[in-house]
């Protein structure tokens, strides 16, 4: 069974040799009445939030990763063996799993795929995680109203790309900043943007903002932080909202960057409002039930960037940190 092994924490940017390829040749079996089951790993998840988890920390939402261990994320898997009434061998599933060939799950906690029309790595983004976190962060925390201007940050990432289409089709005017000028064009020719721009190309944030916002921004859709959102509470529109999804920039840093301009939700009267899609997870059939039909009528487009092979993983999510993946990144470990 290969697996990818975290060597030890890790501290600034992460590196591809921070993991390692081994094979472990433990017997994998489901003990009898045990509730678990065997996996074969078909697609692994690279996730942003994995990052603070190669870090010691106690007491987050998302457990450090074990020096030493096997990696874990999300992933979609084909059930081999089970004792779990919930299971049955031959279904697939999404969910935690580990960055390995095979994993023995002892309490599994898994999404049963129910529409296999799709391509499963899909389950790792649109239909998956990523895509549960663009809707619950759109809808539910930007209470969003036709008309509006909104801004995406790392847009053409996983979540980004979704919360844009969202909000296209609701009728907002949306504007999205990305990495690379490829990224912008994506953003601006296939997921429909209106507007879109490289950040690492504008030296002043608060002016490449009030070029694209003359009148404001009415929902800011964070992903990264720091500098950025320090130029955006500069230009929220009074009654705005901003939903704090993620703050890519700043996970590599052992002392995060001071954010200046705070005062701004006071005086423009604004909401800004964290949230964790594991909490809203209830939610997940009535989002397939909005999401399927759209794909299937090309209302939603998909991108994501897949690497082969249990070997690229590394480098697949170390790649995230760098705006090495365009789309969604996942790397395919196996064919069903
Ligand atoms: P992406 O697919 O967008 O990949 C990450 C992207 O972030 C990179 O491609 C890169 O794009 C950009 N990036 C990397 N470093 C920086 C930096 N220093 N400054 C600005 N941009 C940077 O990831 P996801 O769509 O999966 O995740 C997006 C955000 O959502 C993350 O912050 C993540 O933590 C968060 N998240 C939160 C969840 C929640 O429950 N709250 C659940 C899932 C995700 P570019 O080339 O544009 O720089």
């Amino acid at each position: 069974n290969k697996q990818v092994i975290l060597k030890d924490y890790v501290s600034g940017f992460p590196k591809e040799t921070d993991m390692y390829i081994t094979t472990s040749s433990i017997e994998l079996k489901v003990p009898k009445d045990s509730n678990g089951v065997l996996l074969k790993n078909l697609y692994l998840s690279c996730d942003p939030y994995m990052r603070p988890r190669m870090r010691n920390v106690e007491g987050s939402y998302a457990e450090s990763f074990k020096p030493g261990s096997p990696i874990t994320g999300y992933g979609v898997a084909r059930v081999l063996d089970s004792e779990n009434p919930e299971f049955k061998k031959g279904d697939f599933v999404w969910g935690m799993t580990g960055w390995e060939e095979y994993s023995q799950i002892t309490a599994p906690h898994f999404f049963k795929i129910q529409h296999t029309d799709f391509p499963l790595s899909y389950y790792t983004g649109i239909l998956g995680m990523p895509g549960m976190t663009a809707y619950v962060g759109f809808y539910e925390i930007c209470s969003p109203k036709k008309g509006e201007y909104v801004f995406i940050s790392a847009a053409s990432g996983a979540v980004g790309q979704l919360v844009g289409q969202f909000a296209k089709l609701l009728g907002c005017h949306v504007v999205g900043s990305a990495g690379s000028q490829d990224k912008v064009d994506l953003l601006k020719n296939k997921f429909g943007f209106d507007e879109a721009f490289n950040y690492k190309e504008e030296p002043d944030l608060n002016a490449a903002l009030k070029r694209y916002f003359p009148e404001g921004i009415d929902i800011y859709f964070e992903n990264v932080g720091g500098k950025m959102l320090d130029a955006v509470l500069l230009n929220m529109r009074i009654h705005g909202r901003i939903a704090v999804c993620g703050m890519i920039s700043q996970y590599n840093l052992d002392i995060p960057e001071g954010v200046h301009n705070l005062m701004n939700l006071i005086v423009k009267r604004v909401r800004m409002e964290g949230f964790l899609v594991p909490d809203h997870y209830h939610l997940y059939p009535k989002f397939l039930e909005i999401i399927i039909p759209h794909i299937k009528e090309g209302k939603i487009v998909y991108v994501e960037d897949t690497a082969e092979g249990l070997e690229s993983a590394p480098s697949a999510l170390v790649g995230l940190f760098s705006g090495q993946n365009v789309g969604k990144q996942v790397v395919k470990v196996a064919t069903e």
